[in-house]
């Protein structure tokens, strides 16, 4: 009997551990936005060739991406472990990206390194632009993970938790053209400004209506230039929603406010509507798995509150696509934000290092069942195709009832 592949997994994690380290400080130090991660990409796509990845850069034809494969002896699913590695301007790694990057890196390494005894491929796919770049959006669209069967990544945070949802959002610019006027005389105008304002009173009148959770939150680019009738105004919106379904209902519900503040005004709109992030569908028994090797390891992770704030991201798009987990697991006992300095601190810190191991760990070893349970990835599948809620609003059960 030899060794059991969890424990070649955790020691060849905890073999390369140094490296995976040195990449993650590497990364700090050189924070780069989004589709400017050129150092970050050289690194990464460095170490995945020593660990014996055939590496096709520039993936889906987004510059700063890659897609690293390590194939086993013989045919089947294909996992995939995601890098972040975009930073934030001003604050750098504040979002601790550096440590998806590695974390990914030496899950992708430990499980690539028993290819010779699998069916399937592991794979370690670069995704640029997080924040705010939508760049998974990108890399769907290029056709990147169309035969990929399952992704895995997980996130730095403040609690350990799996199961966590982002919400559904797009943006929405809308500019009013009237007709300028002298306020001596303003009844010859067509205000713009008023469109404007009546836009925020009704969107204000039926936020009390939206489903819960449906955040719709405004600003004035352009409230005109003189205290007289405006001839140009416009205005920004972000809408956030649960569901794909609450976001279209309130967009519609935009929509006709722009149509009906036109009426009344007289002032004519035109609008552009952003990309959409969707909702993030984690897979349940992808989760629970990650959380029982979690516990293996000697961590723990549980279901968010029903009311754990959320932002969105563009891992939503890709759990539409293939079933997907993103858990959190914590960097800081502080209670700090990420986006935040603090957090740019903690991202660096031996407790990030370690964090930043165990979650290489509970990856690989999740990824392995994959790729050798076929029971287990026939449910995470079901799961996937009949969008079993890994945790609904209020509705999170413990042991992961509730099917
Ligand atoms: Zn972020
Ligand atoms: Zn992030």
């Amino acid at each position: 009997m030899g060794i059991p592949a969890g424990e070649r997994i955790c020691s060849k994690i905890d073999e390369i551990a140094g490296e995976l380290w040195r990449t993650s400080l590497f990364l700090h130090e050189h924070p780069e936005t989004g589709y400017k991660e050129f150092q970050a990409r050289d690194a990464l796509v460095r170490a995945a060739s020593s660990y014996g990845f055939e590496v096709a850069e520039g993936a889906g034809g987004v510059g700063t991406a890659f897609r690293a494969e390590r194939s086993g002896a013989a045919q089947g699913p294909k996992v995939a472990f995601l890098a972040e590695y975009d930073a934030l301007p001003e604050i750098g790694h504040a979002c601790g990206h550096n440590l998806i990057a590695s974390a990914s890196l030496g899950a992708a390494a430990a499980l690539g390194s028993l290819a010779d005894e699998l069916s399937g491929s592991v794979l370690l796919v670069g995704t640029p632009a997080e924040e705010g770049g939508g760049g998974k959006l990108r890399l769907i669209e290029g056709g990147v993970f169309k035969d990929v069967d399952f992704a895995l990544m997980f996130h730095p945070g403040v609690k350990n938790l799996i199961c966590r949802t982002t919400l559904a959002r797009r943006a929405i610019s809308v500019e009013f053209r009237g007709v300028k006027a002298h306020s001596k005389e303003s009844w010859k105008g067509v205000d713009a400004l008023q469109a404007v304002l009546e836009l925020f009173r009704m969107i204000d009148g039926f936020r009390s209506t939206m489903r819960d959770r449906t955040l719709i939150h405004g600003c004035v680019t352009d409230g005109g230039k003189i205290a007289g009738i405006n001839d140009r105004a416009a205005a920004h919106f972000s809408v956030r929603a649960r569901t794909m379904q609450d976001l279209e209902i309130a967009m519609e519900r935009i929509r006709r406010a722009i149509s009906a503040a036109e009426m009344v005004t007289g002032a004519s709109a035109t609008f552009v509507e952003g990309e959409t992030l969707k909702e993030r569908l984690p897979n349940r028994s992808m989760a629970l798995r990650f959380r029982e090797k979690l516990r293996a390891l000697g961590e723990d992770a549980s279901f968010p509150d029903a009311y754990e704030p959320a932002g969105s991201s563009d891992a939503g798009n890709l759990s539409h696509e293939l079933p997907l987990i993103h858990p959190y697991l914590k960097i800081t006992d502080r209670s700090i934000s990420s986006h935040t300095e603090e957090f740019a601190e903690a991202a660096k810190s031996e407790r990030a290092r370690e964090v930043m191991i165990l979650a290489a760990k509970a990856l690989a070893l999740t990824g392995y069942d994959l790729l050798t349970d076929h029971e287990f990835r026939r449910r995470a599948e079901r799961d996937f195709k009949e969008r079993i809620p890994c945790c609904s609003m209020g509705a999170c059960d413990e042991e992961g009832g509730s099917r």
